[in-house]
């Protein structure tokens, strides 16, 4: 017997049941995008593995334990991409844009690849709606980009989500947290999970944001703010409060919320929803205000944000949609020279837009033809058999009233035209 391939782990088919969930969310996503003057862009699914190093960090958990390494080119090592903001620096820098224009609006819907544990809501090909604003380190933009999530939630009929914020400074400011942190920290080091205590040397950020109990409580009695933040990042901060106050967006303020990735400063935000189990989160993003200059661009301040779409359509149950009507019209025909006149009589229909279809079997009955059609839940079925071929007319019925009328063949198109 031959083997049955089953679909990679971590990975899911989108069934054609299920496709009109992703296409109407794609949909209004690019509407929604574009009145904010984003465009869409394209870029490979995969890049070479530093760039991702460089931008994400290397000692961050994606780069550590999650990124997907091609085999094969060993000179040039490539890997998936995680997400989507390196290859956007990376082709922002690669392409001058910054000569082209002052302020670049990007947006992009493709799949994401992380070699995680699977789980409810955590994939390892997954795919994400995220923007992309790079040329001012105005705080009006991280709140814009902000609203522009919530917009995008409301708009795909999501509710019942948290939005959080905080703000991680400068990269001066996060460096001396990192030392507050370590100096904290040390004394509670044995008490920490094992992978925390992996953090405090790589990453100590990530520390606050450990769902261990233990760690949490740690964390807990440091009783953080924002001591970390010089005068001018909180002055930045409240500028975006304040803007996001203006605009109605609701949101918490989280002085844990530290996100993984290293190329944060100031604004970051995660919306989460507790309808989704531990896999909470719908979508983050941040300023990241040094990365395109890092990866050897100009200075560019830039912001922004990745959401989920699977975690986006769990939460809206993902129910399956029938399949609906598939054809307006079903050419039914019997016999060789019929079948020949029909081939050409549904390459007219097609070309006239006319959205049609036939049975390619030569010895089909018309009553199973007509059980076909109702199947595709045809509108019309077209009936040409021997006589019809003689008459130069094609039997119409219209399926809803059972009426039947013979039209001339070559007026069938405009005739059918007129009715859907
Ligand atoms: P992140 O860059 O990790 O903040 O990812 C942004 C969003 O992408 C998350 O909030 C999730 O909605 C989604 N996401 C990230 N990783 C996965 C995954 N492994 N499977 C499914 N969705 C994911």
């Amino acid at each position: 017997m031959s083997k049955k391939f089953s679909i990679p782990r971590g990975t899911a088919d989108i069934l054609p049941s299920d496709i009109s969930h992703w296409q109407t969310m794609e949909q209004s996503a690019r509407q929604v995008l574009e009145i904010y003057g984003y465009k869409e862009i394209r870029t490979p699914i995969f890049e070479e593995t530093a760039l991702f190093a460089r931008s994400l960090g290397q000692s961050t958990d994606v780069v550590q334990k999650q990124i997907l390494t091609l085999a094969g080119d060993k000179e040039n090592s490539l890997s998936l991409r995680p997400e989507g903001t390196a290859s956007i620096a990376r082709t922002y820098i690669e392409n001058s844009i910054d000569k082209k224009e002052s302020l670049t609006k990007l947006y992009y819907i493709g799949p994401m690849f992380r070699g995680e544990r699977q789980q409810k809501g955590r994939l390892r090909q997954f795919h994400q709606i995220g923007v992309e604003a790079i040329g001012t380190s105005q705080p009006l933009l991280d709140a814009e980009v902000i609203a522009l999530a919530v917009h995008l939630l409301s708009e795909f009929e999501i509710n019942g989500y948290q939005l959080r914020i905080n703000s991680l400074g400068t990269s001066e400011d996060k460096k001396n947290f990192s030392v507050f942190l370590r100096e904290k920290l040390n004394q509670d080091l044995a008490a920490l999970c094992k992978d925390c205590q992996g953090r405090f040397e790589r990453n100590v950020f990530r520390v606050l944001d450990c769902k261990n109990e233990g760690c949490k409580k740690i964390v807990h009695n440091l009783n953080l703010k924002d001591s970390h933040l010089s005068s001018e990042s909180r002055q930045y901060f409240n500028k975006v409060k304040a803007t996001l106050n203006l605009l109605n967006v609701a949101y918490q303020e989280e002085p844990l919320l530290v996100r993984g990735l290293d190329y944060y400063t100031h604004t970051v935000f995660e919306i989460s929803h507790t309808g989704l189990g531990s896999q909470d989160a719908l979508g983050a993003g941040g300023r990241y205000d040094n990365l395109i200059e890092e990866l050897g661009g100009p200075k560019a301040g830039a912001v922004g944000f990745a959401l989920g779409m699977e975690r986006m359509l769990l939460t809206k149950g993902g129910t399956e949609i029938p399949l609906d009507s598939v054809v307006d019209v079903f050419l039914a025909s019997r016999g060789e020279s019929c079948i020949e006149q029909a081939v050409i009589l549904l390459n007219q229909l097609r070309h006239l837009g006319i959205s049609s279809d036939m049975s390619y079997e030569p010895d089909a009955s018309f009553k199973s033809q007509t059980r076909l059609a109702d199947k595709l839940k045809a509108k019309y079925v077209l009936f040409l058999g021997e006589d019809e071929l003689k008459e130069k007319a094609i039997t119409l019925k219209d399926m809803q009233s059972g009426q039947q009328e013979k039209v001339p063949m070559e007026k069938i198109g405009e005739v059918i035209q007129n009715r859907i």
